[in-house]
């Protein structure tokens, strides 16, 4: 049985290659039972729809970044202002 730690190895492994049938099965087994792992795999998921997004479309992420981040500052501000009050 895999341990978090090795599930989340498996999780970086699985993005550059294939898993073998043995790991995967562990993998899915623990993903059944552990729901920290299978949040930490929605997230990997979703780095890397990013990333081969911005392969295709390089326009859409950095619009998408520069968005966030002036976000990012809105929160510093606000937080900022909330400490100061
Ligand atoms: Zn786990």
């Amino acid at each position: 049985m895999y341990s978090c730690k090795e599930i989340a190895e498996l999780i970086s492994q699985s993005m550059d290659h294939q898993l073998t049938l043995r790991q995967k099965i562990g993998f899915y087994l623990h993903l059944s039972m552990c729901t920290f792992c299978v949040r930490h795999k929605k997230q990997m998921d979703f780095l890397k729809q990013l990333l081969d997004l911005n392969k295709k479309q390089p326009d859409v992420i950095h619009r998408s970044m520069t968005l966030s981040r002036t976000k990012k500052e809105e929160i510093k501000k606000c937080l900022r202002d909330h400490t100061h009050s």
